[in-house]
């Protein structure tokens, strides 16, 4: 839903070029790339002795590169500190080499000093450690859900992987690289590139060696190992690989088989065919989403249940579409630098919105970056910042509609052109903001110098306010269009001076409905107020809609008749446009004819989305009407709109609709509507509550989003009664976990004796979740007096660490 958000501003300037232009551009694009003495060539990665004791391993790190200087007489490599060197020398092993380790430096004098454009070869042998989730995470079977079995697995980006790897850590640099690990008996070794030789030895030690022969940046090196199963699916005679947990199997085909599909559709719009030899999708534990490790993305766990799919689950919907875009956007063209990051990460989330388009049509494609936009306004309030700059907040849904915006402006065919054009002047190479706009001028003929200066460098986006006035004299409709948005950036730490423009300029369409038919105008605003008029309206007008296809990132305030707004609802085919007007007419809750459009919508829309936008819209509606068209909206085909109703009528305190709550809780197949109709039950229903929370705690769902919503109807009605239910749920679900802690924060001493057991436990899982507990929920206080008490007891090393620092921040 669109948030309104208002700032009316008395703006004396009315005219003028693009205020405060700067010099951004010329700053970021290089400014932020990393400057070294040598081109990295290839690296042989040889890896064995894993240790999950102390978290360390052996390897023998073989590189290859060219010196890029006259007079090049030692190497300087990233290589983390826990890296215990205990020889170097050259790459046949004939000639030892002296070193020295500085902290995360590492630096080999050559026995000659070498020529500018000489090959160089050196091999360090070390004794590797790490921080556990720093460049390598070692994780401990646990049985009990959610299940995992022993692993590691790597995790380079942004700067990570010389922790377990000596190596050039910056992406600026594309090698090749070999990765032979040998792994214990039952387990698999997962990296990047194609599977050379798979040897086990007579003990049962498996060495898996895997070639990665395109070149590629050093922060895309990735490795797993774990006990896997391994499910092939093709792609135009490539493999395509699903690694999961053998009791995953199952779910996993499921899950993945989309993934060809999706590899044709990329390839056939981006033009470059799918560039590496294979594609593999590996899922660990607790991993924070995906990384798209070259030809080897590694995804987090969650495999959904069958149930899942009634509710779109996001795995499917967005992370392997985001990963696999990735290939493309980020491993084939890399950013040049972490400061022009968006390139990677706004493609990234541009490309699963095209392919759902192609799939499910217009209205699936405009849900997908409605849903970006949300979440762009919610960072941009929080922090306001240019995509291109050294760590952006906004690069993910603020790149998908910059991306987005692009291609609306170019239109179709010439947009994919531009995005070839910028594949294949970057092959295997890595690439900057302006690589991009050059690639579009090269594609296209347009210099959109324009539109990369206020939407790649500069921030903010339009604060549109508009007004309209009818004369039936002239049969004219004005229209006055204002841009309030406000430069009031400070300047970042860097020093980078942020600035929103004054006047953004952009295509402005205006559809204006009246009783015999619409009249449509196209003008371009620049200005930061400009009347436009539209001739041709004899009759009143019906609606008027701005920017009828979303061609501009904005907000929107326009103050409308209901009548407009109802007849826009009922007409306007685009949902971003619906949702907007959905917005206005809920803080309409007096008006009549608000409520019967939202009832209309939310039972009769065409899409989903709208019939969900306008049941949540109707919660704040009083009276049995809206309650009518709830219930009938509990009956919808999609379980979007039955939990959006769900939820709205538990908003609303009318019990008369308790019965066909109960429904959905006994008989929905949507697991999302049951947890919203428990929800809503325990709050319409006091007498009920109690019973359900305790049959919601125990039930399954996938990510436990039942129990979850049983937890949280526990937290709103303070019931210490439940607080076993609680405990014991907590040994399978987060929540509930917090739960205790939240107890505990209102005083419940019981809760937190049984969060502390839950530190004690013997699993890392839940000693984890405890911890983080006392760290987000227990006021500091507290945790320091319990903590302190109960130090002695815990016995496990990596805990005690954890609890130690969480007593050092509370204790300041
Ligand atoms: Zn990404």
């Amino acid at each position: 839903m669109t948030r309104r958000l208002f700032f009316l501003i008395a703006v004396a300037c009315l005219a003028g070029p693009l205020a405060g232009q700067d010099n951004t551009e010329r700053i970021v694009n290089e400014r932020d790339s990393r400057s070294h003495d040598f081109d990295l060539l290839h690296q042989r990665i040889e890896l064995r002795d894993f240790d999950w004791d102390s978290l360390g391993f052996s390897g023998r790190v073989t590189t290859t590169l060219r010196a890029l200087r006259p007079g090049f007489d030692s190497v300087v490599l990233d290589a983390g500190e826990l890296l215990r060197v205990d020889a170097v020398s050259t790459a046949g092993g004939k000639t030892p080499l002296r070193w020295v380790q500085v902290r995360d430096t590492l630096v080999v004098f050559l026995d000659r000093v070498r020529a500018i454009g000489d090959t160089v070869g050196l091999a360090v042998e070390y004794r590797g450690r790490v921080r556990n989730g720093r460049g390598l995470t070692f994780i401990e079977a646990d049985s009990l859900p959610p299940y995992r079995p022993r692993q590691i697995w790597s995790q380079g980006e942004a700067m990570d992987n010389h922790l377990w790897f000596p190596t050039y850590d910056f992406p600026n640099d594309k090698a090749t690289w070999e990765m032979a690990v040998t792994v214990p008996a039952g387990f698999t070794a997962v990296s990047n590139g194609i599977l050379v030789t798979d040897r086990t030895s007579r003990d049962g030690r498996r060495t898996m060696r895997w070639h990665q022969d395109r070149p590629a940046s050093t922060y895309l090196v990735s490795l797993v190992v774990a006990p896997l199963v391994r499910l092939v699916d093709r792609w135009r005679g490539r493999p395509v690989e699903y690694y999961v947990y053998r009791e995953d199997s199952a779910r996993a085909r499921a899950l993945f088989d989309v993934t060809p599909d999706m590899i044709e559709v990329f390839s056939r719009l981006t033009g470059v065919d799918y560039p590496w030899p294979r594609y593999a999708q590996t899922t660990v534990a607790d991993f924070f989403g995906g990384m798209e490790n070259v030809g080897a993305t590694t995804l987090v766990d969650w495999i959904p249940t069958r149930a899942a799919y009634a509710d779109r689950p996001w795995f499917r919907h967005i992370l392997i579409p985001h990963e696999l875009a990735h290939q493309w956007f980020g491993d084939y063209v890399t950013t040049a630098n972490w400061a022009n990051m968006w390139l990677n990460e706004g493609f990234a989330e541009f490309l699963p919105g095209q392919y759902w388009g192609q799939r499910l049509g217009a209205h699936a494609m405009e849900e997908y970056y409605l849903d970006e936009y949300e979440q762009f306004m919610q960072i941009d309030a929080r922090r306001r910042m240019p995509l291109a700059s050294q760590g952006s907040n906004n690069i993910y849904p603020k790149g998908a509609l910059v991306l987005r915006m692009l291609q609306q402006h170019l239109g179709d065919e010439r947009f994919w052109a531009g995005v070839k054009r910028y594949l294949t002047d970057h092959a295997l190479g890595v690439a900057t903001s302006d690589d991009l706009r050059q690639a579009f001028r090269a594609a296209t003929g347009e210099n959109l110098d324009w539109f990369w200066e206020q939407w790649v460098y500069r921030a903010g986006y339009p604060r549109l306010v508009a007004s309209a006035e009818w004369d039936s004299l002239s049969a004219t409709l004005s229209l006055r269009v204002e841009q309030t948005q406000r430069d009031t950036l400070p300047v970042d730490v860097s020093g980078t001076p942020f600035s929103v423009p004054e006047a953004f300029r952009f295509p402005l369409s205006v559809r204006v409905g009246t009783a015999d038919e619409d009249v449509t105008l196209q003008v371009w605003i620049d200005r930061r107020v400009q009347e436009v008029r539209v001739p041709g309206i004899v009759s009143s007008p019906s609606m008027v809609l701005l920017d009828e296809r979303n061609e501009v990132l904005k907000e929107l305030t326009f103050d409308q008749p209901t009548n407009w707004l109802a007849t826009q609802l009922r007409r306007d085919p685009n949902l971003w446009n619906r949702d907007w007007v959905i917005a206005q007419l809920a803080a309409r809750h007096e008006s009549a004819e608000a409520r019967v459009a939202l009832a209309a919508a939310a039972n009769g829309a065409d899409y989903f989305h709208t019939r969900a936008s306008a049941a949540v819209a109707l919660a704040a509606f009083p009276g049995d009407e809206a309650s009518r068209a709830l219930v009938t909206a509990l009956g919808d085909t999609s379980a979007q709109v039955r939990a959006a109703a769900a939820q709205a009528l538990g908003q609303r305190g009318d019990v008369g609709v308790i019965s066909a709550l109960r429904t959905r809780w006994a008989e929905d197949s949507s697991e999302a509507v049951r947890a919203q109709a428990l929800l809503a039950l325990a709050r319409l229903a006091p007498g009920e509550a109690r019973a359900l929370i305790v049959e919601g705690l125990a039930s399954s769902s996938y990510l436990d989003v039942i129990a979850e919503a049983a937890t949280q109807a526990a937290i709103e009605r303070a019931d210490t009664t439940l607080l076993g239910e609680l405990d014991v749920a907590a040994g399978r679900v987060r929540l509930a976990m917090l739960a205790l802690g939240v107890f505990g924060a209102r005083g419940q001493e019981r809760a937190l004796d049984l969060l502390d057991r839950h530190l004690l436990s013997s699993r890392a899982t839940l000693r984890g979740r405890a911890v983080e507990t006392y760290r987000t929920v227990v006021p500091d206080s507290v945790a320091r007096v319990r903590l302190g008490a109960l130090m002695p007891a815990i016995r496990n090393e990596s805990t005690r660490r954890q609890v130690e620092e969480l007593l050092e921040r509370s204790g300041q």
